[in-house]
Order: structure tokens, then C-alpha cells, then sequence
């Protein structure tokens, strides 16, 4: 994996939050002030002026450029989080940069950037935030990888925590962010960013169940 990876999982995150763009603009709109996934594309925009550089460098490089322009752009309570996540990923691929990256390194990673974003966002499960998608998938992805299982396996079943809690954020009383103004009023509304959230990583997971797929394809017909 490699810039050149990132970039085709970045226009596919892309293209899956702007088709979920009305729906997530709407869910920011009753429990929000409405500029989450607009906060989001902005970022994208700029991480996409980016692709030609980011395709260059080595994983980590590519994360921290991105986490840098993502901070600069975004915004919001988001822009600051979803910074810390590619910043604690970039950091954690970093320290180990020369060997090859396998399953169980990017799953630390992961955990290494939801817990970065926990230090800037100080929260955990629970109040309706997308840390309720975030923390039960880097703990899927850390279970699942520790038992050996499949990048295929855990490509099917990450998507599927990521709806779970989504969903989960619907019952859920505000405890964070600007939705927690609103007290037991924000109960009934799924999270903005735990939607934005599970269309990221069902995008991502997607892709790379696709990309892998053809490159099999390509083998057969060889
Ligand atoms: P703002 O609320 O400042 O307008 P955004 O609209 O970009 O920021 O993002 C809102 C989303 O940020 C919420 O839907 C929620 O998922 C997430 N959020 C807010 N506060 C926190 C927090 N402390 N920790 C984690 N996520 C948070
Ligand atoms: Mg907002």
C-alpha cells in the first residue's frame, strides 16, 4: 500500500459522501447547523488538489500531507478529528516505515488514529457522536486481524459494525459537539458524523474488495 492506494480510496470516499450529500446535510440540519458534509467535501476538494504528490510519497507521508490539509480546510468540530486520525495513523505507520505494511499494521494504525482522535474529541461510545461508528470498528478491526482472518473477512464485516453504530446514534441523547445543546431533543435523529462516518469506511472497504477482485481477474487472464 502505498500513495497511489490512498489516493483511489480518497476519490472513493469522495464520491460515496457526496452521493450521501443531502441526506447527511439534512441529519446536521435538525440535530446541527447544517455544514457538516459541506465541511467534508471542502476537505475532499482539497486533499484532491493533492493526489499528484500524495501518489509519490511512502503511507505515512501521504496520511500526515492529508491530515495537514484536512485541518487547514475543514473545519468544525470534524476537521480537527478527522485530522487527528490521519495524523495518529501516519504517526503509527511512521515508526516502522521501511518494512511492508501488512493487515495487522494498518489495523494498528487505525487504532492509533481513533485514539488521537479520543485525546482531541474526549469522548468515547455513547454520545451520539461518530466515535459510535469509529471505536466499534478500529475494535473489529483489532479483533479480527489478531485472529488471523481474511482481509476478506474483514473487509465484509467492518462495513456492517459501521451501520450497527450508526443506527445506535439514533436513540442516543447528545453528551457532545453542538448536538448536545440540544439536550433530549437530539434523540430520534441519526449523528451526522457517525453517517458521514459509516459511508467513509463502507466506501473504503468496498474499493479495496474491488480493486482486489480485478487484480485477480487480471491474474487469470495473464
Ligand atoms: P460542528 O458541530 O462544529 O458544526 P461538524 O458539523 O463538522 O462540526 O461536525 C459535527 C460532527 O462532529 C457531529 O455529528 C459528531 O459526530 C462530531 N463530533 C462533535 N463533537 C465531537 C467530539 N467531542 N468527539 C467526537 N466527535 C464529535
Ligand atoms: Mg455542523
Amino acid at each position: 500500500m502505498n500513495g497511489a492506494k490512498v489516493s483511489s480510496l480518497v476519490v472513493a470516499a469522495h464520491a460515496a459522501v457526496e452521493r450521501n450529500k443531502d441526506e447527511i446535510a439534512s441529519l446536521d440540519q435538525a440535530i446541527g447547523d447544517g455544514d457538516h458534509v459541506f465541511n467534508l467535501l471542502r476537505g475532499f476538494g482539497a486533499v484532491a488538489a493533492l493526489v499528484g504528490t500524495i501518489e509519490q510519497l511512502p503511507l505515512h507521508a501521504a496520511l500526515k500531507l492529508s491530515s495537514q490539509k484536512v485541518l487547514s480546510t475543514v473545519g468544525g468540530s470534524s476537521g480537527p478529528l478527522f485530522a487527528s486520525l490521519l495524523l495518529g495513523m501516519s504517526k503509527s505507520l511512521a515508526s516502522d516505515a521501511d518494512s511492508e505494511i501488512t493487515t495487522d499494521k494498518v489495523a494498528d494504525a487505525f487504532a492509533a488514529g481513533v485514539s488521537e482522535m479520543q485525546r482531541w474529541g474526549k469522548t468515547g461510545t455513547g454520545s451520539k457522536t461518530m466515535m459510535d461508528v469509529l471505536i466499534p470498528v478500529m475494535q473489529e478491526f483489532m479483533k479480527l486481524a489478531q485472529s488471523g482472518a481474511s482481509a476478506r473477512q474483514i473487509l465484509v464485516s467492518l462495513p456492517k459494525v459501521a451501520t450497527d453504530g450508526c443506527q445506535a446514534t439514533k436513540d442516543m441523547v447528545a453528551t457532545k459537539g453542538r448536538a448536545s445543546f440540544m439536550g433530549e431533543r437530539s434523540k430520534g435523529h441519526i449523528d451526522p458524523g457517525a453517517r458521514s462516518c459509516e459511508v467513509m469506511i463502507r466506501a473504503v472497504c468496498e474499493q479495496i474488495l474491488s480493486d482486489a477482485t480485478e487484480s485477480k481477474n487480471e491474474e487469470v487472464h495473464e
